[in-house]
């Protein structure tokens, strides 16, 4: 696997708006804003990588392990769905792209490092990095973002970056505007 999203320049989009709560030790964390997920894209020949850092609330509604049956089930769900990525994001049929490669981490899936919050503010990302071989790229004209916001309504913006041969792409993703287009 290339690292494509190494050379991604992070701070295309940078946060100015102020955090949900208030800002302390994250560790590896970076931006965690209840709500708000980052997502990087890159397409490169054939070969299209999505990278996903969400706050495990957008994802499960808590961000500790997990302890009632409950809360298992839940993060199971979760940790299913998002071993899914060709139902979470909208990718043009005739690109025909398939799932190549999916990797999942979280505290709350129990298979990343637990968060270092401090007490009362334990904090807690899911990550996951994908890559989608599409056969016929020239096609992959947009990424649609809804199924992703239906399956997760605790979503409600993800700040996409994506680079394309076309050049940089933005999107302050929504339900509401969940198309980008390259
Ligand atoms: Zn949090």
């Amino acid at each position: 696997m290339r690292p494509l999203l190494l050379a991604l320049p992070f701070a295309l989009l940078p946060f100015t708006a102020a955090y949900a709560h208030d800002e302390h030790e994250h560790g590896s964390l970076g931006a965690h804003e209840h709500g708000t997920a980052q997502l990087n894209v890159a397409l490169d020949g054939e070969t299209l990588e999505i990278e996903l850092d969400s706050p495990a609330m957008n994802i499960v509604g808590f961000e500790h392990a997990p302890t009632t049956p409950e809360q298992k089930a839940q993060a199971a769900a979760a940790q299913q769905r998002l071993d899914e990525p060709e139902t979470l994001f909208a990718l043009p049929t005739a690109a025909q792209c398939t799932t190549a490669q999916s990797d999942v981490g979280s505290p709350v899936f129990g298979n990343a490092a637990e968060s270092k919050g401090h007490e009362g503010h334990e904090h807690a990302d899911v990550d996951a990095h994908y890559q989608f071989q599409c056969d016929n790229p020239s096609a992959l004209a947009s990424i649609d973002f809804a199924p992703f916001f239906k399956a997760f309504p605790g979503t409600r913006k993800i700040v996409v970056q994506a680079i394309t041969s076309n050049g940089q792409k933005g999107l302050q993703a929504t339900p509401a505007n969940s198309l980008l287009k390259f």
